[in-house]
């Protein structure tokens, strides 16, 4: 069994995700802690967040998949954008910590806008190890990335050396969240997806991987681009995506979608990976 859960809202407040979690049949959720686009966090409200946490122990749901914004660079060129992506990573995760303990905090590795990869990878390492702490009762997960522009992350190598160079007292706090719209553009072809997750265990290690975002793509293969689609709609196709959300090794793992769907949409969609999964 997986866990299975869309992108949601947190405009309403922290309980609202966790009803409107419910009433598309879900059981796990993803969110941002605010805007993508990285402004100030809305301050938490401490009844709301612990009325959250009632609704996940009640309805035993999977490990939540907060993501943090789309424009939080750590190895960014400027020492501003830098500064800003550090409060950013520090505030959210410091949320997490005081009202929704022990879930995952997923991030893009970040843009290395013309340095390189190589030059940016040890300052996204250099970032984690000040920001992380060894007590700290979240993991942080590496997405894998489609390649779209300066993208650090877009190889299971690219993530591997980011990891190498976390401290070992982190290490524990740290996994990957593998996106197939991502993987895919990216080049990893998923009609052979048992290659594809014994090259992931090769290079990263089956047990780093930590959550599925399970979308479509609407470009082919290999295409860099990062355009999600509905399942089934796009070039992945509904086999491949089924092939995901059954693969024996990737139960228990939390499945969110990220498609371009209202909440009717995804209520649809939550319903299919269902019928795939009796
Ligand atoms: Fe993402
Ligand atoms: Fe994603
Ligand atoms: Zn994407």
């Amino acid at each position: 069994m997986i866990h299975i859960g869309a992108h949601v809202s947190v405009a309403k407040g922290w309980e609202a995700m966790g009803k409107t979690t419910l009433d598309l049949g879900g059981d796990t959720f993803a969110f941002f802690l605010r805007s993508p686009r990285g402004g100030a966090a809305k301050p938490v409200v401490p009844e709301d967040a612990a009325a959250l946490r009632a609704i996940l122990k009640e309805h035993d749901f999977g490990t939540i998949v907060a993501h943090a914004p789309y424009t939080m660079n750590l190895c960014a060129v400027k020492e501003y954008v830098v500064e800003h992506a550090e409060d950013v990573f520090q505030g959210d995760l410091q949320n997490l910590e005081d009202y929704l303990p022990g879930q995952y905090l997923n991030f893009h590795p970040g843009s290395h806008v013309g340095q390189g990869a190589e030059a940016a990878i040890p300052r996204i390492a250099d970032a984690l190890n000040r920001l992380m702490d060894p007590g700290q009762s979240t993991t942080i997960l590496l997405e894998t990335m489609a390649g779209k522009g300066s993208e650090v992350g877009r190889s299971f190598e690219e993530l591997r050396a980011i990891l190498d160079l976390v401290k070992p007292d982190l290490q524990d706090r740290m996994g990957v969240c593998l996106d197939t719209c991502h993987v895919w553009d990216a080049g990893y072809d998923l009609s052979d997806l048992d290659s594809v997750l014994d090259e992931f265990d090769a290079v990263l290690g089956l047990e780093r991987l930590k959550a599925i975002h399970l979308n479509d793509s609407k470009n082919p293969c290999g295409a860099q681009k990062d355009r999600h689609e509905k399942l089934g709609k796009g070039y992945i196709g509904e086999e491949r995506l089924k092939a995901v959300a059954t693969h024996p090794k990737l139960q228990g793992l939390p499945f969110i979608l990220e498609t371009p769907n209202e909440l009717p949409g995804y209520k649809q969609e939550i319903e299919t990976i269902k019928s795939w999964l009796v």
